[in-house]
C-alpha cells in the first residue's frame, strides 16, 4: 500500500533498525520503546489489522508467530517476553498495518492499561 508507513519501512524506503528479515516478514526496533527491548514484527504484505486478516493469510500469520521465539532468542530474552497485537481504536492501534509488539528485558505488569 503506497501511503502506508510500515509498508515503506518493510520496503526500506523509510529507515529503521532491523532485528530480523526474510521474504515474508520484517522486524525492527520501535521508535518509542516501551521496554529495553521493543521490536515490531510485520508482514511485508499489507494487512491493515488482525481484524482484516483472512484465512488465506494463515501460513503468513503462523510464520510470524513461530519466528517470535527466534527473534526473542536473538535479542537475549531468555527470561521471557510479551507479544501484543493492538487492534482497532479500543485496542490502541495507531498504525493501520498489522504488527506484533515484542517487549522484553524488564518485568511487565498485568493487566495492561
Ligand atoms: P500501535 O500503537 O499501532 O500498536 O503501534 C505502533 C508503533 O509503531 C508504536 O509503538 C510507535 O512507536 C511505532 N512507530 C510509529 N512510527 C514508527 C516509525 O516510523 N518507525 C519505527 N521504528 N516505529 C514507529
Ligand atoms: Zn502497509
Amino acid at each position: 500500500m503506497s501511503d502506508c508507513i510500515f509498508c515503506k519501512i518493510a520496503a526500506h524506503e523509510i529507515p529503521s533498525t532491523c532485528a530480523y528479515e526474510d521474504d515474508q516478514i520484517y522486524a525492527f526496533h520501535d521508535l518509542d520503546p516501551q521496554a529495553p527491548v521493543h521490536v515490531l514484527i510485520i508482514p511485508k504484505k499489507h494487512i491493515a489489522s488482525l481484524d482484516e486478516a483472512q484465512a488465506g493469510d494463515a501460513q503468513l500469520l503462523a510464520h510470524m508467530m513461530l519466528m517470535v521465539k527466534e527473534i526473542a532468542a536473538s535479542l537475549g530474552l531468555e527470561k521471557g517476553y510479551r507479544v501484543v497485537i493492538n487492534t482497532g481504536e479500543d485496542g490502541g492501534q495507531t498504525v493501520p498495518h498489522l504488527h506484533m509488539h515484542l517487549l522484553g528485558k524488564r518485568s511487565l505488569n498485568w493487566p495492561p492499561g
